[in-house]
């Protein structure tokens, strides 16, 4: 366990400082300032290693939550960073952008903030990355099976790279120009640099995965020639279709969809030349939805030179913190 008494001794949550607004807003990159060590060693060290650890409940992946975080208060950042890719192929995404459900099953948010488990989590995978421990895993012997793996957003890359790793040969189609799914073209860089996933493609091409990008299966190969031609097909296509609002004035000019809006955001932040790309610039502009796609909409309208920005949302406001009558977690 971590510290016995960490969670008696340090009964605050302390996250490193996001970069003030009139700054952020005038660039693209990440909101958060680099983490501190100590800070991170004490948030770890906060972890009461439970018993019934709801915290790997929590996490859809299973994270071994208690045990990096004893690894890291001990500073055995290299053994922690090892547990962590145990259950995650990517800590350096969920670090940034999970949502964090462990946190809300941490058994401390009882009557303290919960511990920093993302914060951890991405610290792991940082320091790991400075200290070149991330290497390309190829597999020791190839199986001679082939699969084919349909879309390359998280799950794609995800199935890819342990199926790699296992020994098969294996190709990520990819109907977009780039490889990524929604890490590439729906998530801003404010969330999260575009230099964590292309490190991640190098690794992976390292191990002996295959890309192709601009090949849509079912139209530029059919499902029954991809079939033919692979022992095994991994369908990785997401979820692109937007839900739509059906009342009058939706087809009004300047009313988009968030994923025609991000995606040309997105690509213009690349270097891509857009034309006529959807701009809030100089705009009021109104958010519809208050969820993480409602917050990319937000945080690119402020960048690109907005004049206002509302978001609606239909739930009722939340609380800024736990409220006293929902005290579990
Ligand atoms: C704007 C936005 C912000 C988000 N922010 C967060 C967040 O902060 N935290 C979080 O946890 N989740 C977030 N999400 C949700 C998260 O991005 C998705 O849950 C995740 O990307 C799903 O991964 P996936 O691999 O299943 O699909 P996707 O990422 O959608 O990837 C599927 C890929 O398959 C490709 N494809 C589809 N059909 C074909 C075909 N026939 N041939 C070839 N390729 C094909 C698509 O082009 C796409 O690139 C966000 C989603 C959006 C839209």
């Amino acid at each position: 366990m971590a510290d016995p008494k960490g969670f008696l001794k340090v009964t605050e949550r302390e996250l490193p400082p996001r970069r003030p607004v009139p700054v952020r807003i005038l660039d693209w990159k990440e909101v958060y300032e680099p983490g501190d060590s100590a800070v991170l060693r004490r948030q770890a060290g906060r972890c009461m290693d439970c018993g019934v650890p709801f915290c790997h409940k929590g996490c859809p992946l299973g994270n071994l939550i208690p045990e990096w975080n004893d690894l890291m208060w001990r500073g055995q950042a290299r053994s922690a960073s090892e547990r962590l890719h145990a259950t995650n192929n990517f800590p350096e995404f969920t670090g940034r952008l999970c949502p964090a459900p462990c946190e809300s099953s941490c058994v401390l948010g009882i009557n303290q903030p919960a511990v920093t488990i993302k914060q951890v989590e991405v610290s792991i995978i940082e320091e790991a990355f400075a200290r070149g421990w991330v290497e390309p895993e190829p597999p020791e012997r190839l199986t001679g099976k082939t699969v084919a793996v349909v879309g390359s957003g998280p799950a794609g890359l995800a199935a890819a790279q342990q199926l790699t790793r296992a020994g098969h040969t294996v190709a990520v189609f990819e109907r977009d120009d780039r490889i990524g799914g929604l890490l590439r073209y729906g998530i801003p860089d404010f969330k999260m640099e575009k230099r964590h996933l292309e490190y991640r493609l190098r690794q992976m091409q390292d191990e002996g995965t295959r890309f192709r990008a601009g090949v849509e299966i079912g139209r530029d190969i059919t499902w029954d020639q991809l079939r033919e031609r692979y022992d095994a097909v991994v369908i990785a296509t997401g979820a692109t279709v937007p839900r739509d609002l059906p009342i009058p004035g939706r087809d009004l000019a300047g009313v988009h969809f968030a994923m025609e809006y991000l995606v040309e955001s997105n690509k213009a932040v690349a270097g891509d030349q857009v034309p006529h790309q959807i701009s809030a610039a100089g705009k009021h502009v109104v958010v519809i939805g208050g969820g993480d796609t409602g917050a990319d909409c937000i945080g690119t309208a402020h960048r690109q030179g907005a004049l206002s920005v509302t978001n609606l949302a239909i739930g009722k406001q939340p609380p800024a913190e736990r409220p006293d009558t929902h005290p579990w977690p």
